[in-house]
């Protein structure tokens, strides 16, 4: 670790003389725990703007870092970090290079543009919730995080379910204000849809139109009912969108830890002139500024969302990781090793892409495997496949995927359960189920101890893992 021993660096930020700038740039700061030996605010040569230099010693990666987040800070025109001795006349060189002509304005971008702003706390007012009651519409995955981060960040929540159902008597247990859903969204001034998307439009029609009128903000975690006009708001109300893009579990556990998750905002009817800091005041709520928030469109949200879970997390690689499996077999290699090979081993090569990127992962393979990953794997994703991936997207964009999955469901669903049987019951599953039972650190492997502990001599039943932790 170099993180101490540097020379000590002067970090350089021109601002707009405004005490809100100088409060974003405190809050990005803070966020860095960084120490600090001296502060100094002056007069820049350009009016109305002000030089803040921080002197501290850190490694450079955390100062680079810091650099990039404070330029995109709202009212910060330029950022540095300069050698303690030279910090004046290069200063002077920056503020030359930020007049005002070369400024990029400030104004909101969308994901497609290089130049992203990121909403963190100090961009956030969480005041904007004060006096407003939150309706929590579901207590799932995200209901349970939202509900219970909002309720600890001092905003007064109710959750909507359905009597009787399993998540009520939750709720009830951890101590949360437990309604009816149209009671919820009656008594609500924001109301946050967390049911399942299938479901939301029926529970939406049933139970929470109604009391959508004129004045309130009705808010979802993904655009989908919004984006196919499944749900159609009426006008006056603000329809906005906070994506955390975790498992709910995970919104939940690092806002306990003192951090959050990142999350997607976006704005589909602004009817107050307030819908985005409102909704940041939101993602305040359950701590994504803390991580960061990236702004989007309901259709972007929506079809990368779904592009991605199909092409890619999901469908792409199941069907990789079987086809793979199934040619071993049919080949006569036994099932078990073609599991280890297209399966468990997945997980290793995900972790070190994850942190690291692909660089990171083929530096630690062989160079054999490096040399087959380039030449054997544009053979797998020929340009036919890639040519199914655009018409998928197509599907996506044109509305057929999610006239499909609607009519499904209008249906029963039937053909769904039958496709989740069929994969339930293939091989690869079966073979999965032992192997994991010998590993003690799965979830498999560790009821298989304990079974074997209550009753030495009988084998393990395989247990069924979390299946719900979903792909965004
Ligand atoms: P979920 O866990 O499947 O939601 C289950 C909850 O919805 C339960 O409390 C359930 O209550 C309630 N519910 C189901 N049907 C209902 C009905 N007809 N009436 C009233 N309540 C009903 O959902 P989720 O995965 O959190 O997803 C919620 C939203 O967040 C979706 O828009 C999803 O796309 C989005 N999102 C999810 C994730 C994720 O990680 N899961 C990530 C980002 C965004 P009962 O106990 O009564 O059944
Ligand atoms: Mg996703």
């Amino acid at each position: 670790m170099t993180a101490h021993s540097d020379a000590p660096r002067a970090l350089t930020v021109l601002l707009d003389r405004d005490l809100l700038a100088l409060n974003r740039v405190v809050g990005a700061l803070r966020r860095y725990n960084l120490a600090i030996e001296g502060i100094t605010l002056g007069p820049a040569e350009s009016p109305g703007r002000d030089w803040l230099t921080i002197t501290l010693k850190r490694d450079s990666a955390t100062l680079d870092t810091t650099v990039q987040k404070l330029r995109r800070v709202s009212g910060v025109r330029a950022a540095a970090l300069l050698p303690i001795d030279r910090g004046a006349t290069e200063a002077a060189a920056i503020e030359t290079q930020a007049a005002p002509s070369a400024i990029t304005p400030q104004s909101e971008t969308t994901m497609s543009t290089s130049e992203l702003r990121v909403y963190y706390d100090a961009d956030a007012e969480l005041d904007r919730l004060r006096g407003r009651t939150v309706a929590v519409i579901g207590y799932g995955s995200q209901g349970h995080a939202h509900a219970l981060n909002l309720k600890e960040s001092g905003v007064t929540v109710i959750v909507g379910l359905r009597p009787g159902g399993p998540s009520w008597a939750k709720a009830k247990a951890d101590g949360l204000d437990v309604r009816s859903v149209s009671d919820a969204a009656r008594a609500a001034d924001v109301i946050m849809m967390l049911v399942p998307d299938q479901h939301a439009r029926a529970v939406y029609d049933r139970e929470v139109a109604a009391h959508v009128t004129p004045g309130k903000t009705l808010m979802f975690a993904h655009g989908f009912n919004v984006h196919y006009k499944e749900i159609t708001p009426p006008s006056g109300v603000d329809v906005s969108m906070v994506a955390p893009k975790s498992p709910g579990h995970l919104v939940r556990s690092e806002f306990q830890a003192g951090r959050g998750v990142p999350a997607l905002v976006a704005v589909a009817t602004d009817a107050s002139g307030a819908a985005l800091p409102n909704a940041l005041a939101y993602a305040a709520g359950i701590g994504c500024t803390r991580a960061g928030v990236l702004p989007t469109s309901f259709r972007e949200e929506t079809e990368s969302d779904l592009f991605g879970e199909q092409v890619v997390l999901c469908g792409g690689v199941t069907a990789l990781i079987k086809g793979g499996f199934e040619t071993l077999v049919e080949a006569g290699y036994a099932p078990e090793l073609a599991y280890f090979e297209c399966l468990h081993e997945l997980k290793l090569i995900v972790d070190l892409m994850y942190r690291g990127g692909m660089k990171f992962m083929r530096y630690s393979i062989s160079d054999t495997a490096e040399y087959g990953d380039y030449t054997r794997g544009p053979r797998i994703v020929t340009p036919a496949v890639r040519d199914t991936m655009r018409q998928i997207l197509a599907d996506i964009q044109n509305g057929a995927f999610a006239r499909e999955w609607i009519d499904e469901n209008k249906t029963g669903g039937a053909n769904f359960q039958r496709l989740r049987q069929v994969d339930r019951d293939h091989l690869i599953e079966q073979v999965g189920a032992r192997l994991r039972a010998m590993m003690p650190w799965s979830e498999e492997g560790k009821a298989a101890a304990a079974t074997t502990l209550a009753r030495p001599g009988r084998a393990p039943a395989p247990v069924r893992g979390d299946e719900r932790v979903a792909a965004r």
